[in-house]
């Protein structure tokens, strides 16, 4: 009993470590060494049956902390964790995130279970568009080279010809001989993308379908201007999912790792980060020192994750959240990311 009451303050002092410079946190929370007291046995049950199971944790950046600093034995943005998936040796694989990022762990490493903790975590980029959509527009295009941006479904995966992450869009599109691109499904990240494509000087058509990702469609350029002003010296940091108006206001636009290494590498008084709020928790976690000024926004569907629906995942995983797909469907997507890989083995 003492041993675990050991184990258990141990622990609580471990997460408070970290958890403690979390000022942006998504239900408000302000973390304390009783507040770490509280998850500590749930970290530690997730952490033993990891062990047991052979099982890792996956965790996007943008999940809760206590989930990223708690229990992940990966954190980061979807190429980090794709990556991580396909060299993932595990039995079973526990994807904090979203299910369309799950998909992928499951195409890249198929021998693993993988696990969502809650199968409603969509995407309303993914969920955007459907397989049969890209079939359409192809038919349309016959020409045109089919690129999917990496938050897609399997299905649209299967149908693209190339995968393309936040990071490494611009490079891969632009090397591609064909001169018209149909960019799926991010209709706000294909004008970026078109924008570079210009100050690059390479001339090729991009035709896109219409979906957006509720987080970073709803920055204003208002939103941008208030804060410059009433924080001179403001570095803005955005994610090419914004619209391309307030791409053009930022100070920088790129991945969420690539927005993580610029603030780290960046000095300035402030930092305005237009993307969701998790990335803040994480930067205010691992680079202390600076200083944010507010103006993220949540994402519903990762915060569908817990540490309790992990713990359940974990233990034992219902059907409806085991990721199973078509082998068929599941070698076209895989082609379609492995070409990626080929095009851009880094990010
Ligand atoms: S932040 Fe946007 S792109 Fe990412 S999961 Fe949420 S809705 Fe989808």
């Amino acid at each position: 009993m003492r041993h675990e009451a050991l184990a258990i303050e141990k622990e609580a002092e471990r997460l408070l470590g970290k958890l403690m410079h979390v000022d942006c946190d998504p239900r408000g929370r302000s973390w304390n060494l009783g507040s770490c007291r509280d998850i500590a046995p749930i970290t530690l049950e997730i952490n033993r049956l990891k062990k047991e199971k052979d099982a890792v944790v996956l965790a996007h950046s943008y999940v809760e902390p206590e989930i990223i600093y708690g229990v992940a034995d990966f954190m980061g943005d979807s190429f980090h964790l794709s990556v991580k998936a396909r060299e993932s040796r595990a039995k079973v694989i526990i994807f904090a995130g979203v299910v369309f990022m799950a998909e992928t762990a499951k195409i890249l490493s198929p021998g693993a279970t993988v696990v969502v903790p809650d199968r409603g975590s969509g995407c309303s980029l993914a969920d955007s568009i459907t397989g049969e959509d890209v079939r359409k527009l192809r038919a349309l295009h016959p020409d045109a080279t089919v690129v999917c941006y990496i938050n897609s479904t399997a299905e649209v995966k299967a149908e693209s010809d190339v995968c393309v992450t936040s990071g490494n869009v611009y490079g891969i599109v632009a090397a591609l001989p064909a001169s018209r691109i149909i960019f799926v499904p991010d209709r706000l990240m294909a004008e970026n993308l078109r924008v570079e494509l210009r100050r690059r000087g390479v001339d090729k058509q991009v035709v896109s379908s219409d979906g957006t990702c509720i987080v970073h469609d709803e920055f204003t350029l208002g939103q941008v201007e208030a804060a410059r002003e009433q924080f001179p010296g403001l570095r803005v940091v955005a994610h090419p999912e914004c619209p391309a108006e307030i791409a053009a206001a930022a100070d920088f636009v790129g991945s969420t790792g690539a927005m993580m290494r610029y603030v780290k590498e960046t000095t300035a008084p402030y930092f305005l980060m237009l993307t969701e709020c998790g990335l803040v928790g994480r930067l205010e976690v691992e680079a202390p020192e600076k200083r944010f000024i507010g103006g993220c926004r949540l994402c519903p569907y990762m915060k569908l994750n817990s540490l309790d629906k992990v713990l359940d995942a974990l233990r034992a995983p219902r059907d409806d959240q085991i990721v199973t797909l078509d082998e068929t469907l599941r070698g076209r997507a895989g082609r379609c990311i492995e070409r990626m890989f080929e095009l851009a083995p880094t990010d």
